[in-house]
């Protein structure tokens, strides 16, 4: 899908960049000059004016750019140039006879062209007999807005007002928006850091597609000034972004510690940047361009640095982000060398940005969706073990049963859910089988009572030690189930267990949980009817329980008590 994409946005994009540049008519002179001389002295003194060269310098505090009308040419009515931060332009049409008409543009209230990343500036109404027309620029702040100046009939060819670009872009942004969805998803799930900067990251990705694509524009229409300064910042964002996405996506131990400490300080360093040049573009203003541009050299060399360190060490991390990253690293090399290099026109490779917007989201996406599906098999894993291992020290290893460990712990809980009838059921004589048949029969008659015992979804049995086994019931018929238990056990034993010269019965003493009774006065209570069973003679129950249906038992002995 994103391939797809990209692939149909580079032809389209570079062809209407092209379609731009060559509707426009493109300035043949320029002067420079200082605010306070007088402009009509300057334009019509050719001695000022260089032809042909195309280097611009940022050094004057005006820069006068003409251009030359063809008799019978399509009138040009808008001025256009990349955004940056100037203060005031100038646009003065010249007519034949050396008259001129003037239209003076405030910063302010320049407005953005639907070819991303320019303004536009209504040129003075111009006639047959205009011959040239002369763009006068105040404190420029970027070489970019005096080379790509042209003049133009009609407003963005080449942006999104061709509806193509405009879909393709649409289409774009719109896949940034998924995976700010998945991390949602993801952040619910396990809270990471790296999926907050994953979505910080997206999310300046995703801005960036807007403001400087002409999106924004076809969306709000927002005064280039204000679009210059919020790409700076946006730029700045993005970076910082990415590096603390990087100092906390990468695995621990998959980067050395310096370059992982550094990360943070690139991301500190970007948005100190950018918001300062965004704020105060005029401070070092013919050389700040350049210096803020060369500024992020060391952000870029540490990033490529922590990326190749990370790769070799291993990461799985790094290897998703340097695919991804790959085509803004080259949009940082182009824009790095040309905005250095004085004789390479500077360029900001904006279709190769975009292009690098959605690579670097999708495979950062899938790096962090790997990551998420590890960690969660990782956690998964502890805490089955966790489980096992907490399953196994409430567990009685010989018969299975739950252990008085689980009763302890579990007892409020299961208080809660109903579980507040009590029965201690203790085998009787059973000394004696140790003593006829050996240990290892009375572990089987053991096993034998534990099955007898038949734990469900009402009925809790635990082994509390010996031969005492407890059951926790719940239900208006708990009683009941409880003495069906017992009585069974004499013919599940003898099922089981061969050789046993009598039936193996049991005593049992049973009781409801009083109101502010606690586990210990509960047990007390049954414990004691349990002595009662046994001195009436064992294979009984003597039961505090309200409601009690009375059973016929093996032994044929009614053996219950109100
Ligand atoms: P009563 O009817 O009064 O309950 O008599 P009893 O013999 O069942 O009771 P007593 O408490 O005197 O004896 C319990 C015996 O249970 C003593 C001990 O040897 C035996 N016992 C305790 N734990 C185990 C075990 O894990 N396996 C086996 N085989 N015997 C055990
Ligand atoms: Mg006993
Ligand atoms: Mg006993």
């Amino acid at each position: 899908m994103a391939a797809l994409l990209l692939v149909m946005l580079l032809p389209a994009g570079a062809a209407s960049a092209g379609e731009a540049e060559s509707l426009g008519i493109r300035s043949s002179c320029q002067a420079y000059a200082t605010l306070s001389e007088d402009l009509a002295a300057i334009v019509r003194n050719e001695a000022r004016w260089s032809c042909g060269a195309k280097e611009y310098s940022l050094d004057a505090e005006r820069v006068l750019l003409r251009f030359d009308i063809a008799p019978g040419e399509t009138l040009p009515r808008y001025f256009l140039s990349r955004r940056s931060a100037l203060e005031v332009v100038h646009l003065l049409a010249i007519s034949s006879d050396g008259a001129i008409r003037e239209n003076t543009i405030p910063a302010a209230a320049l407005q953005s062209s639907m070819a991303g990343g320019y303004f536009k500036a209504p040129l003075p109404e111009l006639t047959g007999e205009t011959r040239q027309v002369v763009a006068v620029i105040d404190l420029p702040s970027h070489k970019m807005t005096l080379e790509r100046a042209y003049l133009a009939p009609v407003d963005g060819a080449g942006g999104v007002s061709d509806m193509r670009f405009a879909l393709i872009l649409a289409g774009l942004a719109g896949m940034l928006v998924m995976p700010l969805i998945f991390n949602a998803a993801f952040y619910r799930a396990l809270r990471e850091t790296f999926v907050l900067w994953h979505t910080a990251l997206t999310f300046s990705l995703l801005a960036t597609i807007l403001v400087t694509s002409g999106l924004s524009v076809l969306l709000f229409d927002p005064p280039a000034m204000t679009l210059s300064w919020m790409t700076t910042v946006i730029f700045g964002m993005t970076v910082a972004s990415g590096a603390m996405f990087t100092h906390s996506f990468v695995e621990p131990g998959r980067m050395h510690p310096w370059l992982r400490r550094a990360l943070p300080w690139c991301a500190a360093w970007a948005i100190v940047l950018s918001v300062f040049h965004a704020v105060f573009p005029f401070v070092a203003r013919p050389i700040q361009s350049s210096a803020y541009t060369a500024a992020f050299a060391p952000v870029l060399a540490l990033f490529m640095l922590s990326m190749i360190d990370a790769w070799r060490r291993g990461s799985r991390a790094a290897r998703y982000q340097a695919i991804g990253y790959l085509p803004m690293v080259v949009v940082g090399l182009i824009r790095l060398v040309t905005g250095i290099v004085p004789w390479l026109p500077s360029t900001d490779a904006t279709l190769l940005f975009y292009a690098g917007c959605v690579c670097e989201v999708v495979f950062t996406t899938l790096g962090v969706a790997e990551r998420f599906v590890t960690m969660k098999r990782e956690r998964d894993r502890a805490r089955n073990e966790a489980e096992l291992l907490e399953r196994l020290s409430e567990t009685d290893a010989l018969t299975g049963l739950l252990n008085r460990r689980a009763i302890e712990l579990r007892f409020e809980q299961l208080r809660a859910e109903g579980f507040t009838t009590l029965a201690i059921i203790d085998l009787d004589h059973f000394k004696a089988i140790n003593d006829v048949n050996g240990h290892s029969t009375g572990d089987e008659v053991l096993k034998a009572v534990a099955n007898a015992l038949q734990p469900g979804p009402s009925v809790r049995a635990y082994r509390l030690g010996g031969e005492e086994f407890v059951l926790l019931l719940r239900g208006e018929d708990a009683g009941t189930q409880a003495e069906l238990r017992r009585q069974a056990i004499p013919a599940i034993v003898a099922h089981t267990v061969a050789g046993l010269e009598r039936p193996v019965t049991a005593s049992m003493g049973i009781a409801d949980l009083l109101a502010e009774e606690d586990f210990a006065a509960l047990y007390e209570r049954a414990d004691k009817l349990l002595y009662e069973a046994k001195s009436a003679g064992r294979n009984r129950t003597r039961s505090a329980v309200r409601v009690v249906e009375v059973t016929q038992g093996f032994a044929g002995e009614r053996a219950m008590s109100a």
